[in-house]
Formats: structure tokens, C-alpha cells, sequence
């Protein structure tokens, strides 16, 4: 397998290389040189295969042989490891659960993926590869739930002492072992500020393997697109067009989805949904992409105001003959936003006219597959729904004024017994604590 830089399609990477560096030096995003078609076969019999026989040979298609059967399967097996159900609503519309992993939240599929493979690329290095990460919540929980006691790596995960929430915090700070959190006497910018510039030190690379998780590392948007195959096998096979409608906010996701689409998996159309956020559905509908500051919203994971995968989506389609890339992407994917005040609403619609409990974030894709289905009404729509709504707890509770249930692996976060390294906003004292830890 060879990657391409966005920015610059001459220049080729290994597989190793994307996912050891995370961004070429050009900034732009990895690419894949070839996406190839699976065979009829697998295609027309995906209910014969299980999820992992599934990302086995969606990931062996794309590697193209780098990396040997045995190994392969091994990362799939330590990865991929809790199921993806989907869920009926009714006649047309479907949600896929994508948070039965550790952190409730679909970007463990990324995260776990990416840890596998680092560790593996790292083999037969002397060094352990220190994974230097900022977060501002969610990110930091999935690359530690993923990462843990991943042979070969420790990781660094610095977060604003303060603003993240108690169960956030807890999933950073409790695993101990190969994991750990350092609570920075700032904000968000600060610990991304920090760990910018250990990357950029000639001293501290010189003595450790200083890495990213980086969420635009190619090996997190691979895993992304297994799961389009396993939802696309569950659904029933009557016909009808499929629709995937996916919450998006830096657009990982859609990203994925796209790629499988790519492999030959027969998806009709995409929906992007997002939030008040809504630069992706700005360009569809007019053609020009006006990146901004973002907004804070109910589904905050999709408050992106410039979409990291904007480069890869355009890439996708700009190859395609005889059209604008602008024309091309709206004939492959609808844009919907709304606001908080309709996504509260439908998260009670749900509940009430279902009895199933959505998240923010899957409600705003319930309400972008409704408005699409509107004018497509022969379709069936499946809805990602990437995080589990006790994510949420005080706005879905608030929203339906009752408890729900908080699944055990939560629950018991809230237990456990916080450690982290108190650390002032310097990056003098980030550089300090490296040498004397990870050195
Ligand atoms: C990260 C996240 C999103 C946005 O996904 P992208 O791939 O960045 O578009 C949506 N919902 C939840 C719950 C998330 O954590």
C-alpha cells in the first residue's frame, strides 16, 4: 500500500511511514494511491462473514499485503472487538450503534485500530513509542481506553485541570499503567500549545519516540469504513436504495463511509448532518466553503468550524471526470443542519414515538434523514448513532425528565481513583517531566 499526500501527489508514503508520522511534512492528509474494489462475491454475501472476517478483508484489500495474514488478523482480533448492532426505528429508518466499545463513543474503533497498528510498526525498535496527546475531553478517553497496555507504547495525555467533565476525566486519569494524564493548570489551547512544541524539539526527539494520535491519522479513518460494511449487512435485502446519514463534525466518519462506498459497497447516497456548525452543508448548497470559528452546540463533538477531512472529501471527488468536484459531491452527499432547540425536540420524538433513547448527536442525524427522506421516501436510511447517550446524562435527562441507564462501564469510572500529574502551562515544564519520565 502506498499513501499520497493531499497536497502533493507525487510524493509517496509507506504504510509504516503515514501511520508512525500521522501528517506528511507538506501539511496535507494521507492518502491511499489505490482504493480497490472487493469482489462481487464477498459483496453479494456479506451475511456470511462475521465483523471481524469483514474489516479482515476490508483492511487486507487497502494494505494490499503489507502486513502478513497472521499479523493482520491478530490487529483485527485486539481491535475490533465489540459488536456494531442495528437498531430498526421502523420501516425506514435504522440507527447503527457505534458505542458498545470502552469509551462509548465510535472513535474507539479508531483509536484501538490506530494503537494495533503503531505497536506493530513499532516492533524491533529499541525505544518505546511515547504517544504525546492534548484533549479537551473526548479524544483523550478513546486513545487511552485504546492504547492500554498496548505492548511497546506509553502515553502522555494532557488535559486542562478543571474543564472536562467528571467521567471524562476519570477515563483519562484511572487506567494507570502504560497510561498517563497530566493536568495542566490552563485551557485546551495551552495543552495543544505544549504538546506542538515538544514535537518541534530537537532535544526531546533526540532521546524519545515522540508520536501523535493525531484524529487525522490515516489509521483511524480506516477502521471507520469496516463498520458501513457490518451495518449494510444487517439490514434487510428488499431492494429499496440505502442511505447512510452521518453526524459529522470534523467528517471522519463520512470520510469512511465514502472509502467503502469506493470498495464497492452499494450505498445510494450520503447524508451530513451537523449542528448550527454547518460549513459542509453551506458548500453543498452554494459551492463555497467558508471555514469560521465554531459554535458551542448540545452535540459538542461537532463543533468543528473547519473540518480536518474537507481535504480528503474533496480529493475523493475531484477525480472523477466530466463534472466540477463541487458537482460531483452533491450528487453523492445532502446536507442538512439544525439547531439545538430541534435537536433537544428530537431527541423526545424519538423517545416517545420508538421508546429509543438518542443521543445529541444521533439526533441530529435522525432529524437530517427525516428532512432527506422527505423528498427520497423509497429509501432506508441508517443513522450512525456514534455515542451512547449517558455520554450526556444531564441533557438527555434534563430533555426527557427521567433517568436512563448508565451502562456498568460508565458507572464504574465514577468510582474509581483519580491520578494525574499536576503540571503549570509551560512547555519548560512538560519537557522537563518527558526527560525525567520517558527518557
Ligand atoms: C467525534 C464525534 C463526532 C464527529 O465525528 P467526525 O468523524 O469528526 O465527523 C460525532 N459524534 C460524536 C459523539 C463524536 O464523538
Amino acid at each position: 500500500m502506498k499513501l499520497y499526500s493531499t497536497k502533493n501527489k507525487e510524493k509517496l508514503a509507506s504504510l509504516k511511514e503515514a501511520v508512525l508520522k500521522g501528517l506528511p511534512d507538506d501539511n496535507g492528509l494521507y492518502m491511499p494511491l489505490a482504493i480497490p474494489r472487493l469482489p462481487a462475491e464477498f459483496l453479494a454475501n456479506l451475511e456470511a462473514y462475521s465483523f471481524q472476517e469483514i474489516a479482515y478483508t476490508v483492511a487486507d484489500a487497502l494494505f494490499q499485503g503489507v502486513i502478513p495474514e497472521s499479523d493482520l488478523r491478530k490487529i483485527i482480533t485486539e481491535s475490533i472487538n465489540f459488536p456494531a448492532p442495528v437498531v430498526q426505528l421502523n420501516e425506514q429508518e435504522y440507527v447503527l450503534e457505534l458505542f458498545h466499545g470502552p469509551s462509548l463513543a465510535f472513535k474507539d474503533f479508531g483509536a484501538r485500530f490506530m494503537a494495533q497498528l503503531m505497536s506493530y510498526f513499532n516492533q524491533g525498535e529499541k525505544r518505546e513509542l511515547v504517544i504525546l496527546v492534548a484533549t479537551s475531553g473526548d479524544t483523550g478517553g478513546a486513545v487511552a481506553a485504546g492504547f492500554y497496555q498496548t505492548p511497546g507504547t506509553q502515553v502522555v495525555i494532557l488535559y486542562p485541570s478543571g474543564k472536562v467533565s467528571m467521567l471524562q476525566e476519570k477515563q483519562l486519569t484511572t487506567l494507570g499503567q502504560n497510561i498517563t494524564a497530566l493536568e495542566v493548570e490552563g485551557t485546551f489551547d495551552d495543552c495543544q500549545a505544549m504538546v506542538k512544541e515538544a514535537f518541534l524539539d530537537p532535544e526531546l526527539n533526540q532521546v524519545i519516540r515522540l508520536t501523535s494520535a493525531n484524529s487525522i491519522n490515516i489509521s483511524r479513518l480506516i477502521p471507520q469504513s469496516f463498520y458501513y460494511f457490518e451495518a449494510y449487512k444487517q439490514l434487510p435485502k428488499d431492494g429499496r436504495d440505502t442511505v447512510f446519514c452521518v453526524p459529522s463534525g470534523n467528517f471522519g466518519n463520512l470520510t469512511a463511509g465514502m472509502i467503502a462506498q469506493r470498495m464497492g459497497l452499494p450505498i445510494q447516497h450520503f447524508i451530513a448532518a451537523t449542528n448550527v456548525n454547518d460549513v459542509v452543508p453551506e458548500y453543498l448548497e452554494s459551492g463555497l466553503f467558508s471555514p469560521r470559528p465554531s459554535t458551542r452546540t448540545l452535540s459538542n463533538a461537532m463543533d468543528v468550524g473547519n473540518p480536518s477531512n474537507f481535504a480528503r472529501m474533496l480529493d475523493l471527488f475531484e477525480g472523477l471526470p466530466e463534472s466540477s468536484t463541487w458537482n460531483n459531491m452533491k450528487e453523492n452527499i445532502s446536507g442538512y443542519a439544525f439547531t439545538d432547540v430541534e435537536t433537544r425536540a428530537a431527541v423526545a420524538d424519538v423517545d416517545s414515538k420508538y421508546g429509543y433513547v438518542i443521543d445529541p448527536h444521533g439526533a441530529v442525524g435522525y432529524l437530517a434523514l427525516k428532512a432527506y427522506q422527505k423528498t427520497h421516501p423509497k429509501t432506508k436510511g441508517v443513522i450512525l448513532e456514534t455515542a451512547h447517550p449517558s455520554k450526556f446524562l444531564d441533557d438527555v435527562e434534563a430533555i426527557l425528565g427521567r433517568e436512563i441507564e448508565v451502562p456498568e462501564r460508565l458507572a464504574i469510572l465514577a468510582r474509581r481513583k483519580k491520578e494525574a500529574v499536576l503540571l503549570p502551562s509551560r512547555f519548560a515544564a512538560l519537557k522537563e517531566w518527558l526527560l525525567k519520565t520517558m527518557a
